[in-house]
């Protein structure tokens, strides 16, 4: 009988129950024991939802207050000298969000995916000791819930240790903390667990094959406990790991399906007859539903191979939102499509039956009706599909090269200042927005409202003595669901929220069609602003890898077709925004770096598409139309030939933070055109002082001829006061202005 496993859960609850627990116990109007025994009632709830839909071996331990690396970090001692003084909750939130003079842990992206967990710190001399009284007790009551289908998730120290900050030998480390796993699954055992699982995402990156002698030396210790072991993987194949891994003294492996070629290599390589496979055949970061036919031939196919086989999702649902039959406000036939958390819990048993040969007819027939709905309801766009095939070299190439354009774009004084596009986002503003939005106010009064806001900021920005303005992004709530609301193809859900970091959610975007622009998205804003001053204004749009990866993307056409859509809508955007009189045009691509894949290897593919999507949606601007990107990362020393073949005339980056490394980079890279290092963290409420700035900007000097230099903040300001942001714009123009005299006195 093939059997049915998960690797984790949604963590929020269905109605972002955890989120609210948080915010009130933080806001000191909940106890502790409020806060903990909600959380016990979710975490019941979870398991409930995978007894229900028939899993038989369901993980526990995969919930958690803020987040699961920080759990592990605590769990084993890992705690950093600032937080020794504290203890409890109070020293688990100190870590996850800072306090007063504690900064908290840096925070940072798990793996691919929009999930951030919390780095651990390991200073020298830490003492690691283990902590496991509640992870025990958690599984206890899990067993009184699940009995023998309670599995233990267990994050494995390698995984652990290879995403930490440490000084010296990561062999060391283990030593230290390897005594503290064997002694742990020792409990687990003697507590009557079954299993348990080791999760070791780590090993489908290519820093695996330098983990081979920490991950034997880890399983083969862990083994000599006795409890069966399932070592688990996602998000991407083995690789050329794959032959060491499957020898693996473990009683287990799990592989993803869904992601790079872990059949091929199952196929090419066979699979130890002793073991069980761990199929992950069921998407966990998409939430589209099977289709059955496809990954029953797939099954069928491993099975062949490695008989003894599980059936489960590729990965922990927890990046799926709960449940898809709440959203009712989409249309039947797409709804009926999508599978969340709950939904694919249903596939998984569904395909497990199938495999067992019961009678699944029935279920089958309704989930291809459902498919062949679906189609009807959303064809292909003509259109859009003739523009695609019919691109030339041409439609990717701006007509004159930099150096020629250089001359014909917008004259500045030098080191010309600005800012990256959006001003504080007040609750005025954004009550505007609700209100208009549910429809207490016509769009008329909100236009009239949107325009006082931008006049407002333009008003600000002349005095303040920028040179380059933004109309300040009053409208959008979010720098993507903005032009997805405008697009054709996108759809919107109301509780499809998933878990970003801590307590923070969003609701992914879902790109279910072709996409298309049926009117102007940016350009009445734009043009409200540019008639106020005569000074330039940015448009300002968001690009094509920015908008994908921050959405549910289709699994039907390739990412690279969908990021060619999307930039085909941008084009005409440019175009439109250029005949409104824009001289500038500004296209954010902050994840375009986020986007690369886990393997080296794989980079090259992924950016020479990204890359062409973003020349796709630009190069139909005019010689004389200065493109402007934005990106809010530092890591740019690896990439940075493909951020020149971005071909933008200006980029402006985070680099305030990176104590100028980024510049460093991009120097020693040779980088050949304008750059706007940010020059202050508008992450922190701190006003720059003048003299900092000016050193700041010295700082650029050194690195980089004055021509190629812009002066801006490091990201937008929206989530800032004006009250800061006022002063630090005019500490900023001040110490560029003071820069600019001391140019002007030695070039004399
Ligand atoms: N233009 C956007 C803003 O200023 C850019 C945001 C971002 O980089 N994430 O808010
Ligand atoms: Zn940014």
């Amino acid at each position: 009988m093939f059997q049915t496993t998960t690797l984790g859960y949604a963590r929020m609850g269905k109605r972002r129950e955890l989120k609210k627990a948080l915010e009130t116990f933080w806001g000191g109007t909940s106890s502790a024991d409020d806060l903990l025994a909600l959380r016990q009632d979710l975490e019941v709830k979870t398991w409930q939802a995978q007894l229900t839909a028939g899993i038989d071996r369901i993980a526990v331990g995969d919930q958690t207050l803020y987040d699961h690396v920080l759990d592990w970090t605590v769990r084993l001692g890992l705690i950093p000298r600032r937080f020794q003084g504290l203890s409890g909750l109070d020293r688990y939130f100190a870590m996850a969000r800072g306090r007063d003079a504690l900064p908290a842990l840096e925070m940072t992206k798990w793996f691919d995916t929009n999930y951030h967990y919390l780095v651990p710190e390991i200073e020298d001399k830490m003492q690691p000791l283990g902590n496991f009284g509640e992870f025990l007790a958690m599984v206890q009551r899990s067993q009184a819930v699940l009995g023998d289908r309670a599995v233990p998730v267990v994050l494995s120290p390698v995984t652990l240790l290879a995403l930490s900050r440490h000084n010296g030998d990561l062999m060391a480390w283990l030593d230290q903390l390897l005594p503290l796993y064997v002694d742990l699954l020792g409990q687990l055992k003697a507590l009557g667990v079954k299993e348990v699982q080791l999760h070791e995402p780590i090993l489908v990156t290519s820093q695996a094959a330098d983990l081979k002698t920490a991950v034997q030396n880890t399983y083969h210790q862990l083994a000599s406990v006795g409890l069966p072991i399932q070592l688990v993987t996602y998000f991407d194949d083995l690789g050329v790991n794959y032959g060491w891994v499957t020898q693996l003294p473990v009683a287990g492996i799990s592989l993803d399906f869904t992601r790079g070629h872990n059949l091929d290599l199952l196929i090419s390589q066979g699979f130890p007859a002793d073991k069980i496979l761990g199929a992950g055949v069921v998407d966990g970061r998409n939430i589209w539903q099977i289709h059955p036919d496809v990954i029953l031939a797939m099954l069928k196919k491993l099975q062949a191979i490695a008989p003894n086989l599980r059936v489960q999702p590729s990965a922990s649902l927890q990046f799926v939102p709960h449940d898809a039959t709440l959203e009712t406000q989409l249309s039947e036939p797409l709804r009926n499509v999508l599978s969340f958390a709950e939904q694919k819990l249903v596939e998984v048993v569904f395909l497990a039956r199938m495999l067992n040969s019961e009678d699944t007819a029935a279920q089958q027939a309704e989930m291809q009706h459902q498919w062949q709905a679906f189609e009807q309801f959303n064809p292909p766009n003509p259109d859009v599909r003739q523009a695609l095939a019919s691109l030339t070299v041409e439609d990717f190439e701006r007509s004159l090269s930099y150096s020629l354009r250089l001359d014909k774009q917008v004259k500045l004084p030098h080191l010309p200042t600005t800012t990256i596009g959006s001003f504080p986002q007040t609750k005025e503003v954004r009550q505007l927005r609700v209100k208009y939005k549910k429809g207490d106010i016509s769009q008329a009064e909100y236009q009239r409202n949107i325009d006082t806001n931008i006049a407002e900021c333009i008003k600000i920005q002349e005095e303040v003595g920028l040179d380059v303005l933004v109309h300040g992004e009053f409208e959008r709530t979010d720098m993507v669901e903005y032009f997805g609301q405008q697009l054709e193809g996108f759809a919107f859900t109301v509780n499809g929220w998933v878990q970003s970091y801590g307590s923070r959610c969003v609701r992914p975007p879902i790109i279910y069609g072709d996409v298309s622009r049926p009117q102007p998205m940016t350009v009445r804003e734009f043009q409200v602003a540019q008639a106020l001053t005569q000074k330039p204004v940015k448009g300002m749009l968001t690009a094509p890898i920015t908008i994908l990866n921050w959405s549910f993307s289709r699994a039907d056409i390739s990412r690279r077709d969908q990021a060619f859509q999307i930039a085909l809508a941008l084009r005409q955007e440019v175009a439109d925004l250029e005949a409104a009189g824009a001289q500038i045009i500004q296209v954010d691509e902050p994840a375009l770096r986020e986007g690369l894949p886990l393997k080296v290897q794989r980079w090259s593919d992924y950016l020479s598409w990204a890359v062409d999507a973003f020349r796709l949606a630009t190069a139909i601007a005019q010689p004389q139309t200065q493109i402007h990107t934005h990106m809010c990362y530092c890591e740019f020393g690896d990439i940075i030939q493909d951020i020149e073949r971005l071909d933008a005339d200006v980029i402006s980056i985070e680099n305030s933070r990176s104590g100028n490394r980024t510049l460093q980079e991009v120097t020693e890279g040779g980088y050949s055109h304008q750059i706007g290092n940010g020059v202050y963290d508008i992450h922190s409420p701190v006003v720059p002082t003048e003299k900092q700035l000016v050193q700041q900007l010295k700082a650029g000097l050194a690195n980089l001829p004055t021509q190629q230099i812009w002066v801006n903040p490091d990201c937008g300001l929206k989530t800032r006061r004006w009250e800061e942001v006022v002063p630090s714009l005019k500490h900023m123009v001040a110490a560029t202005q003071k820069l600019r005299e001391e140019i002007d006195a030695t070039t004399r």
